[in-house]
């Protein structure tokens, strides 16, 4: 990780580039919190803005400097990063007269989760404003901010990513630019979520069906972790049938899979708990069957969920 020496008379405010030792961040919530706190540690000199205040103590303490408004946050730095719960957070700070003014010529990363088309109507705002925009996506915990498990995903003007590196590098793990088109990073983030969230989904249900089999999560867990291990290979494998429109279901056919599908849904209803996501995948198959693909794969429905949008 970088470190950064600067002259403490050094009263440095640039906008746009020049200024590569200080940084803004505007959110305090745990990932806010997490990045500042690497910053600090690489030597930069950092300022701080949360909406509720508070949050900043140990932060100060350390070194940061606690601006009074937003606005006076971002003028204190040529690059600002947000990270706040979502867009309608960060329009809501950004958007404000005196921001998007002190903003001009400056650079901001806006590392808050949200949608593709949210990321693009937050990079024609700045554009429109004179404001210099990357926008980015974080994809894993806030304790692994400035370690090498850390993972961001950037995307849009491939020389202002280029140019704040050094800064951005301060947060540790791996960075990804994924093209210039700005709502790539928030595109990745969705499709990967979308993986997470449906699996945590069908993690809690399975726990919720073990234990009215008896079965405790701790018991379950080895053997969950053990399902898991199964994925990574697969995704990959999946990814080249995808890609290629080639959906081999040699090894396991749609019509085995669904007849899996078919025991959880039943098992977990005797027991009287819901069995609504399970249901719907085993919908998805039954309807890939009904096109005429029983021998084809599971993966064959990304062909269906793909019409379902034309
Ligand atoms: P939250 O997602 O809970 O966001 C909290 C922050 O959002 C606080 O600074 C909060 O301010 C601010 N906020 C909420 N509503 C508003 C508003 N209307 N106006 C101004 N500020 C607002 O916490 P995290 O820090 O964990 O997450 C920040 C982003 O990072 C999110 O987009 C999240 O998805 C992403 N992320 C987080 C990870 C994590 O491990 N925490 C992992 C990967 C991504 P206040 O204190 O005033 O409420």
């Amino acid at each position: 990780m970088p470190t950064y020496d600067h002259d403490a008379t050094d009263t440095d405010t640039d906008t746009g580039s020049g200024s590569t030792d200080t940084v803004t961040v505007l959110g305090l919530g745990p990932m806010g919190r997490a990045l500042a706190g690497v910053f600090l540690n690489a030597g930069l000199r950092v300022t701080v803005w949360n909406r509720t205040p508070g949050r900043d103590g140990e932060l100060v303490a350390r070194g940061a400097t606690a601006a009074a408004s937003p606005a006076e946050a971002v003028a204190a730095s040529a690059l600002t990063v947000v990270c706040v719960v979502n867009y309608d957070a960060s329009d809501t700070i950004l958007r404000q007269d005196a921001v998007t003014a002190a903003l001009k010529g400056r650079t901001v990363v806006n590392l808050t989760a949200d949608t593709p088309a949210r990321a693009r109507n937050t990079a024609e705002w700045a554009a429109a404003h004179g404001i210099r925009y990357l926008d980015g996506a974080i994809m894993t915990p806030a304790t692994t901010i400035g370690t090498p498990e850390a993972v961001f995903l950037l995307s849009g003007p491939e020389e202002l990513y280029g140019e704040h590196r050094p800064v951005l590098d301060a947060v540790g793990g791996t960075h990804s630019h994924l093209g210039t088109d700005i709502g790539r990073a928030a595109a990745y983030d969705i499709a990967l979520l979308d993986i997470f969230w449906t699996a945590m989904s069908g993690y809690a249900h399975a726990l919720a069906v073990a234990r009215a089999e008896g079965i405790t999560a701790r018991e379950l867990a080895p053997f969950a972790q053990g399902i898991g291990a199964i994925l990574p290979p697969l995704f990959e494998e999946f990814a080249a049938d995808v890609d290629d429109g080639r959906y081999s279901g040699e090894l396991n056919p749609i019509t085995s899979a669904v007849s899996s599908m078919a025991h959880i849904a039943g098992a977990s209803e005797s027991h009287g708990i819901e069995a609504t996501v399970i249901r719907a995948a085993e919908g998805q198959a039954r309807r890939v069957i009904g096109l005429g693909h029983g021998t084809d794969g599971f993966m064959r429905v990304t062909e269906l969920l793909g019409r379902s949008r034309r």
